[in-house]
Parts: C-alpha cells; structure tokens; sequence
C-alpha cells in the first residue's frame, strides 16, 4: 500500500487541543463513531476569515454533543478561539469550516461505550458558493425523496448528528444520479420538512411560508432569514406544510451555512420563478455574512 496519502481540506487540523499537518490527523479503524454513528459535527463559513455566527454554531454542537449522551472535552470558549487559531494558520478568507465531536474506540467496542474517551476536531477547506450570483437566480432543481425525516420518538432529531445524514447521502446520490441539484425530504408524516442538508422557504402572495422545524434541524441560516425578512416587512408563517400545496407556491428557496440562501426552480413536477422575495434576501444574507467593520 502507498505510503503517501492525499488529505481532503486546508493545511492543518485541530484535533484534542493541538494543531497538525491534517495527514497526521488519523483515528484508529476500531472508532466507536465509525461502528455506530456516535458523531456530531457544525459545518460553518468564514466570509473574510471570519465565521458567521461562531458561537451560535459551538453552542449548537455542545447541544448536540450533550443530546448523543457525550460531554464536550473543552469549554465553548476554548473551541471559539482554537475556530479562529485554526482558521488564521490555514490562510482565513472564505472557508467552510467543520467542528466534530466523536466517541473514540480506546477501551472497547459494543455498542455502549461508556468508558471512551470523546474526541474533538476542527478543520476548513475551500467550499465555493453553490453558484455564481447570477446563476444562482436561476434557482436548482430538487428531486423528491423516498426517505422522509424521523419520527423525534425514533431517532435524537434536533442534534446535527452523524447518523441522521445517511438517509441524506443516499437520497442526495439518488436525486443527483437522476439529474437533480438536491432532494426534498417529507417527515415522518408525509409534511413537507427541509432538504438533505438545508432548510426550505417558499412565498405564496408575498408572505413566506416554511415549516415548523420540531422534527428536524432548525438551522442557524433559517433563523437569520426569518430576523431578515420580517426586517424586510415581509410575514413570515411557520406551518405544517403539505405537499399537495408545492404547486401553489411563485418563489421557492432553500437556506443552510453551505447553501447560503439558494433559490430552487423546480421540486418535481412543480416549477417556480425566483424573483423578488428570493433576491432580496439572498443579498441581505450575503451583506450580513461580512464581518462588520467598526
Ligand atoms: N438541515 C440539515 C439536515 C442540515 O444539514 C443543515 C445544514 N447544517 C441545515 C438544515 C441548515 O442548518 P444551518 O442553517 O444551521 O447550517
């Protein structure tokens, strides 16, 4: 076997407390988030070198930490500034930026693990916007998935747990293999829910209208486009939403920290126009992502 391996991502990795080239970044095959899905992670973006709404995004990740039973090995604080550390030594600029917490496989293997210990890294890499302002009106088409969100009797649903995303790829692998940008997933009760790795928005008379997140992730970019919009004047409803009323919608997009606010043109057999509604917040979105010069 080669002993040179190509690491995906910036330069360096954070990981339990120290800062190294991201090859030497390695956990041992015998990890218990591997077997069994014991993983939680934020994915963030730094917009000139700077990460938009940080804490938000740390805090999330202790909830998330605490809710899969693991208790985060270093204060919120210290995970903000080894962000920022982490961030600078890999150049800054526009970088995603990913904090993960695992449960590790030192004492034993089964499926519980209470002795192991929980384990932290950070790393960035470059992830382009989805699309160039200009395409980006153009919106992308979603397909719909077969898999609908877990039943909260079922599964940790409000933590951004690993586990909760394999449902994710595959129906993201089966909408991309048909052609389509992403999947619209439906929740455990067939309602309208969010997509495979962003929440979704939709304008009907010139109110917005998404679903109530009790059964999936509530993302951080969701909240700050409902902030935006009702600055805008603009009303916004949070409701149970059906499929049946996807034909009634004029202006469809999604929102997440890698998505940004991406208009959507098509779900299915149902088309949309982006415009008005979906522009204006794209761009207050993008001016807010800046880092505020004082
Ligand atoms: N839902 C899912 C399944 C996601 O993966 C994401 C991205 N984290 C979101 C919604 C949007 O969350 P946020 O705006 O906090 O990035």
């Amino acid at each position: 076997m080669a002993s040179e391996f190509i690491y995906f991502g910036d330069p360096l990795i954070w990981f339990d407390g120290k800062l190294m080239a991201s090859s030497d970044a390695r956990v041992h095959v015998l990890t218990h988030g591997l077997h069994y899905g014991s993983c939680v992670f934020e994915g963030e973006r730094a917009y000139d070198g700077v990460v938009f709404k940080s804490r938000i995004h740390t805090e999330r990740l202790r909830k998330s930490a605490e809710i899969m039973d693991m208790v985060l090995p270093y204060p919120v604080d210290a995970l903000e500034a080894a962000k920022a550390e982490i961030l600078k030594r890999n150049g800054g600029g526009n970088k995603y930026v990913r904090a993960f917490v695992w449960r590790g496989g030192e004492k034993m293997m089964a499926v519980a693990a209470q002795q192991n210990p929980i384990h932290v890294a950070i790393a960035t890499w470059t992830w382009p916007s989805m699309f160039d302002p200009a395409e980006r009106m153009r919106g992308i088409r979603l397909d719909i998935a077969d898999f609908r969100r877990p039943d909260p009797a079922c599964a940790p649903v409000h933590a951004k747990a690993a586990g909760l995303y394999m449902i994710c790829t595959l129906s993201k692998h089966k909408a991309e293999k048909k052609g389509y940008n992403d999947a619209l997933m439906f929740d455990w009760q067939g309602r309208v829910a969010e997509c495979t790795g962003a929440n979704i928005f939709f304008v009907q008379d010139g109110k917005l209208h998404t679903p109530i997140a009790d059964c999936f992730l509530s993302g951080i970019t969701r909240a700050t486009v409902i902030d935006l919009a009702r600055k805008r004047g603009i009303e916004v409803v949070e409701r149970r939403i059906m499929p049946d009323e996807l034909g009634k919608f004029s202006e469809c997009f999604i929102t997440g920290s890698a998505a940004e606010v991406t208009p959507v043109r098509e779900i299915g057999p149902h088309h949309f126009q982006p415009g008005r509604i979906c522009e204006t917040l794209l761009g207050d979105y993008m001016a807010g992502t800046r880092p505020q010069k004082s």
